[in-house]
């Protein structure tokens, strides 16, 4: 499969769609960023790169740390996390408060923001440095020691976080939440501000498209099984109010962020990150949908 060539093709074919859609702004460092950027990074479980565009650019992960911190919260509570949220698709927005509200503080699945923030709440209480923790389990999965949280956007984030403060509220009323709410909070922001590059976003990922493999990375393990199910959890609740949208039209599992960078994996053969600030209408970026809904077109593979 000549990968390089149909990246080649798949960016002369998505240029009339550079301009898009609209960044992130609600966050005001995430504004900042310059919006006509596009990159791509592929990497196979055979150890072959193939890339293209802005791919060695940093940029916010948003959401897609979500991966990782569900990873570390498997890994410490095995199926007595499920007693804490779901693994449905929610059908509302990643912020929404009025689920959680009817469903009594429990969150439909980890990667929404409750989900998450309980998921926070859990790595607080169970580690000791749960920083450190974090950053050296995506340093060992991307090979990249230099990764780090980007403190101006995690206090950027901060300054705005009503909603997400209203979340977490809610989460510790119905007792979703044992911690204190502001260091539950503080460590989200930290998990969402962390910055990679599209080639070091594919590294990360393909411990999770090598899939018939444990995890084993930085004290934190998990079986084929889980891995597995993770990369199911990702298929049906990775890209927000959209996970349908983007089975039908990608059929890979991933995650989004509203960063613009998507993250996916060819179980068994590839890991692939995608980065355009633009975002559509329901937080996912415009480029790097059309790009993988174009890469799994032309490679005619996907899970389906
Ligand atoms: N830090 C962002 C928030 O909580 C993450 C959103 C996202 O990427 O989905 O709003």
């Amino acid at each position: 499969m000549d990968y390089q060539q149909i990246l080649e093709s798949i960016r002369r074919d998505i240029t009339p769609l550079e301009k898009e859609g609209k960044q992130a702004d609600y966050i005001p460092a995430l504004a900042a960023v310059n919006p006509d950027q596009w990159g791509i990074c592929i990497n196979t479980l055979k150890g072959e790169q193939y890339a293209l565009g802005d791919w060695q650019v940093p940029f916010s992960l948003q959401s897609i740390t979500k991966v990782f911190a569900l990873a570390m919260a498997l890994s410490l509570e095995g199926d007595n996390l499920w007693l804490r949220m779901g693994k449905e698709p929610s059908g509302t927005a990643f912020n929404s408060l009025i689920q959680l509200e009817l469903e009594h503080g429990k969150p439909r699945n980890p990667f929404l923001n409750s989900g998450a923030l309980v998921m926070a709440d859990v790595l607080v209480e169970r580690l000791g440095n749960p920083e450190a923790s974090f950053i050296n389990l995506v340093r060992q999965l991307s090979g990249c020691p230099s990764i780090d949280f980007n403190f101006e956007i995690a206090r950027s984030e901060h300054s705005v976080a009503y909603l997400n403060t209203a979340i977490a509220n809610l989460l510790k009323y119905h007792g979703n939440i044992h911690g204190d709410i502001d260091r539950v909070l503080r460590f989200y922001f930290m998990i969402c501000s962390v910055e990679m590059s599209c080639e070091q976003l594919a590294h990360a990922f393909l411990a999770f498209a090598n899939h018939r493999e444990p995890f084993d990375h930085a004290g934190f393990a998990l079986t084929s099984s889980q891995v597995k199910r993770m990369n199911a959890i990702m298929q049906t609740c990775g890209f927000y109010d959209e996970a349908g949208e983007f089975s039908y039209l990608v059929g890979l599992p991933g995650k989004s962020g509203v960063g613009g960078g998507i993250a996916a994996v060819f179980p068994g053969q590839y890991s692939v990150a995608v980065w355009g600030p633009r975002l559509n209408a329901k937080g996912n970026s415009v480029m790097g949908m059309k790009t993988l809904e174009l890469l799994t077109t032309h490679t005619r593979q996907s899970i389906f």
